[in-house]
């Protein structure tokens, strides 16, 4: 007893030296995704947690939502009443539209958005995809994400950030914007 806190910390310490490769692998998988133009390969699939990926080309974004379909529409299975035909419907419209993402940055023209609506086939699971570019005069500082005032299941969004100052990760909790300088 008289050791267990020494013990715990030697044991964090070996965590956090174990922890570092993992981290430096995953980044480099990130951006060799990023850079070879290959498409987009699937995060575990967690409810409550979706993915954006965000690359920098220029002053141009790059900007990849990928998500549960349960996060955004609440089912995870072909649309069984009118009512879920319609949820769907409405939610590629909605994913069509930049705004539902983010707020566009004062200098930034965003496109329609690319959008993948789950196919609802194999498996129990489903996932939503849809991409943006973000046209900017210069790279804005920090993104407003609009997503969580529109999805109120989604709780938690995993950033890929590869940018001209290099590749990160980010975790954001609901409410929070994401900053693309400073980190
Ligand atoms: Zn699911």
């Amino acid at each position: 007893m008289v050791n267990s806190g020494f013990t715990e910390s030697l044991v964090n310490q070996q965590r956090g030296i174990a922890l570092k490769p993992f981290i430096l692998i995953a980044c480099i998988a990130i951006s060799s995704q990023v850079y070879a133009g290959k498409p987009h390969q699937h995060a575990a699939h967690q409810h409550g947690v979706a993915t954006l990926d965000v690359a920098s080309d220029g002053t141009t974004l790059h900007i990849a939502l990928d998500s549960p379909a349960d996060n955004l529409l609440g089912f995870e299975h072909a649309p069984k009443t009118p009512a879920q035909k319609a949820e769907l419907e409405q939610l590629g419209k909605q994913l069509a539209r930049a705004t539902t993402l983010l707020d566009i940055p004062a200098g930034c023209t965003a496109s329609a958005g690319q959008v993948a609506l789950p196919a609802f086939g194999k498996g129990e699971h489903s996932d939503v995809s849809a991409s943006y570019t973000l046209s900017c005069q210069a790279l804005p500082e920090r993104l407003t994400l609009q997503l969580w005032q529109h999805y109120p299941r989604l709780n938690k969004l995993t950033v890929n950030l590869a940018l001209a100052s290099g590749q990160s990760r980010q975790t954001l909790r609901r409410g929070e914007a994401l900053a693309l300088k400073g980190k």
